[in-house]
């Protein structure tokens, strides 16, 4: 039978996929805030044609299907998701220097951020030393427009190699495509498969000292110890959502297994077995008291999984 005509069940029974498939995993195990119900399919891609053979077949049988990362963004809903979620692996791990520009990087969307970063700095490369403790994969970041306040990822990169079902692979120039804070114009459908970074040659003492100041305040400001998603609002327009939560006198408040983090407000974390019912309460909870308090509508960041 031809690939392109296989079924999601044929092509993931296959003896030969490029991948690992394993059914009704548990989403708690692949996300950062240790919560989320099964996927029906979780499917590793080890190759560009495991993966568009698979998503092809989503399309094909109209099955709903995800790409995720390292889930540090993510909450999946205590039901799950009725779909495959794809991860990318073996071909989407490589990390290479450009033999003549070796200010240039080629990473590919399932490289972890941190190992971008650390190999940056050993090569002493600046650029993105405001990433150093972000979690998650290089496609991740890039989607989300990964950054600090004053940083982001996206003003690194020089273009972007991304997939829809239905097309071709296509190289994308990073002016072809929007940055914004925390949110990108990356179509709903696309996946990202690899980039082109580009850094700047430096001291190492100074992207050392750097990086150093960065886990630092990371340290002192976030809850490290318990799971999360990192920031769940985004901050409103000149406001920050961490202070709002904050003077509205939020911190501490719970839901079940939820807590606004005392920490750092605009956490919400997993003091121990945490629901994503409990953890979307408390979200519409901390909205609807900033909005009282302030008339001001919080916006999340984290990425929502399987919700209704
Ligand atoms: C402790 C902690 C600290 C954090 N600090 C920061 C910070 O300083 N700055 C910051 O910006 N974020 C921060 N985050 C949030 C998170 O780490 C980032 O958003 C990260 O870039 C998400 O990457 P991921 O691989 O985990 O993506 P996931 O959480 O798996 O996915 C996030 C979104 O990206 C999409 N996606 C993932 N991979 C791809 C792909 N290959 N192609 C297309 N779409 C894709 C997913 O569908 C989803 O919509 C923090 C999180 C934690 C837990």
């Amino acid at each position: 039978m031809a690939a392109h005509a296989k079924t999601i069940e044929g092509l993931l029974t296959d003896p030969a996929f490029q991948g690992e498939v394993r059914a009704h995993e548990p989403m708690a195990a692949h996300t950062t805030y240790r919560i989320g119900g099964p996927a029906r399919w979780f499917v590793r891609a080890d190759s560009v044609s495991a993966l568009t053979s698979v998503l092809e077949a989503c399309v094909r049988q109209r099955v709903s299907w995800a790409i995720v990362g390292r889930g540090s963004n993510l909450l999946v809903s205590d039901d799950g998701f009725d779909g495959v979620v794809m991860t990318l692996g073996r071909d989407f791990r490589s990390f290479r220097i450009d033999a003549d520009d070796p200010t240039r990087i080629m990473a590919g969307a399932g490289v972890l951020l941190s190992a971008v970063v650390q190999e940056s700095f050993k090569r002493s490369l600046a650029g993105l030393e405001f990433a150093v403790g972000t979690p998650g994969n290089i496609g991740g970041a890039l989607r989300m427009n990964a950054g600090s306040a004053q940083e982001y990822i996206g003003s690194r990169v020089a273009s972007v190699t991304t997939y829809v079902p239905g097309s071709d692979l296509q190289r994308r120039a990073a002016t072809d495509v929007q940055w914004g804070y925390r949110q990108t114009s990356f179509a709903p459908d696309e996946v990202i498969l690899e980039c082109e970074l580009v850094l700047e040659e430096a001291d190492p003492f100074f992207i050392r000292g750097k990086m150093e100041a960065n886990l630092k305040r990371r340290r002192a400001s976030q809850p490290l110890d318990l799971p999360s998603c990192g920031s769940v609002f985004r901050n409103p327009p000149g406001e920050s959502a961490a202070r709002l939560i904050d003077q509205a006198g939020l911190k501490g408040l719970r839901a079940g297994g939820a807590e606004v983090s005392t920490k750092h407000a605009n956490f919400i974390v997993n003091t121990g077995g945490a629901t994503a019912a409990d953890v979307r309460r408390l979200i519409d909870d901390v909205r609807q008291r900033v909005m009282d308090a302030y008339g001001t509508q919080l916006t999340t960041e984290v990425r929502f999984l399987g919700f209704k």
